[in-house]
């Protein structure tokens, strides 16, 4: 079956048209701010006239041909993610509230993960997993760059997750790998790669997936199913293969003039020929089912003289002091904020807050802890303008004219901070880290 005779199956002869006129058309870009790190009207002072998403308050709409977001050095500060529109919504309509324990299954590069820590604000706990070493290193660094302190990225396989969290989270992402039908203006390669077989071999996975991803959930808990294609196979069929299995039930999401019906009541469907974005399928579900196991803390806590040396270093150069369970693995030293389930025995590559490294009973302290700090955390400040010469250079590495002060500077663009340098009264030492250098 070629793509057009399969669209047949899902849209009337109009919406194939439009489908079709869409798909020639330059893809759409938008970005979200981070709401941890940067805040709405600074930013709208900065870049104004930038058309609002619609539902996403916090999200813009842009021109990369006018405005290369990607490259700017408030994208390296976490400022803002680079998002499609339409992926907002996932999370958008899922609804996070503060406290929340919430696990994104399939989350690399992190555009999901990276919009729940936002809403999060510091509290409660995100596991943020991915199957793939490749694509979890991305998902690290950017849940790195947006300054999250209570997130445990994990490279785990799901059959692990789900049976060690059985009945644990109040919410579940499963933002599951599909063939992609959303993707075809921005990757044209994918509509080359369609086929109706890759379809339906993706069905079985997505299968396999919601079930596991629905164990997680506590009773009363609410997982989102989304996909980046329109395949009724990969969507409302995966999702009445859940219901077939479960108790589980479906949470009416409220149409709206740009949401398209789906062949479930309940769910949506965002096709790009009607919703400003690249396109999406998303449904909410309810966990009326009892899996109930328990997940422990206990976590070992670093030694005292290790938090001691860390204190020296937070009262001679912060004006914070951060609390929680501080632990140590090997040399390096991170702070979880609350000591929710034993991280031994996990692939983790990020344990809530990486503080820095103590060595030689020196502490020295992160990158994470530079992206996490605010402005008014630190003694001394470097804030440079988005456009500076002196913000290029450093995140060229070059050194950067000295504050007269001695030790750790905080270098912030726009009040955002970006990363450190080390003052010792001649120049700056740039600390940016080398593999994130802008050549
Ligand atoms: N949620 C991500 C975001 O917003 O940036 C995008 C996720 S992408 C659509 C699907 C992800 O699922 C991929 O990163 C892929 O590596 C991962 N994946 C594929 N098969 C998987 C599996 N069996 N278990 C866990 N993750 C899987």
């Amino acid at each position: 079956m070629d793509y057009i005779t399969y669209l047949k199956k899902i849209l009337n002869d109009e919406e194939i048209d439009l489908m079709m006129e869409e798909y020639k058309k330059k893809s759409v870009t938008s970005l979200r701010l981070n709401l941890l790190k940067c805040d709405k009207d600074k930013f709208c002072s900065v870049f104004n006239g930038l058309e609002n998403h619609k539902y996403v308050d916090e999200a813009f709409y842009y021109d990369k041909e006018v405005f290369a977001f990607g490259k700017c050095a408030l994208h390296n500060a976490g400022a803002y993610y680079i998002q499609d529109a339409s992926a907002m919504m996932v999370v958008k309509l899922l609804g996070i509230e503060k406290g929340d324990k919430v696990l994104d299954l399939c989350a690399a590069p992190g555009g999901k993960s990276s919009q729940v820590a936002s809403y999060l604000k510091e509290t409660g706990l995100l596991v943020s997993n991915d199957v793939s070493n490749k694509r979890v290193r991305d998902l690290s660094e950017n849940i790195e760059r947006m300054g999250a302190s209570n997130v445990i990225v994990m490279n785990e396989n799901v059959e692990k997750i789900s049976e060690y969290f059985e009945g644990y989270f109040d919410k579940v992402i499963l933002d599951a790998p599909c063939s992609g039908q959303g993707m075809f203006r921005k990757n044209s390669l994918t509509y080359d790669d369609w086929s109706y077989e890759k379809t339906l071999r993706m069905a079985e996975v997505q299968k396999d997936l919601i079930l596991k991803a629905y164990k997680c959930l506590k009773k009363g808990g609410i997982m989102v199913y989304s996909t980046c294609t329109f395949a009724k196979e990969e969507n409302e069929d995966v999702i009445k293969y859940l219901l077939s299995k479960t108790k589980a039930s479906v949470v009416n999401i409220e149409m709206k003039d740009d949401f398209s019906r789906s062949f479930l009541d309940g769910a949506v469907r965002l096709y790009p020929f009607k919703f400003k974005g690249e396109g999406h399928f998303v449904c909410l579900i309810k966990c009326n089912d009892e899996y109930e196991k328990e997940v422990k803390g206990g976590n070992k806590p670093a030694f005292r003289k290790d938090i001691e040396i860390y204190r020296e270093f937070e009262e001679k150069f912060l004006n914070v002091k951060l609390d929680g369970l501080f632990i140590k693995m090997g040399d390096e030293l991170h702070l979880l904020k609350e000591d929710y389930f034993n991280l031994s025995g996990w692939r983790v590559l990020r344990n809530g807050l990486h503080l820095g490294s103590i060595k030689n009973n020196r502490f020295e302290p992160n990158h994470a802890l530079a992206l996490y700090l605010k402005k008014e955390n630190v003694k001394n400040c470097l804030d440079l303008r988005y456009n500076s010469r002196e913000v290029d250079d450093y995140l060229k590495g070059l050194t950067l004219n000295t504050l007269n002060s001695k030790g750790y500077v905080l270098v912030c663009v726009e009040g955002v901070s970006l990363g450190f340098c080390k003052d010792d009264g001649r120049y700056l030492k740039n600390l940016y880290p080398k593999g994130l250098r802008v050549m």
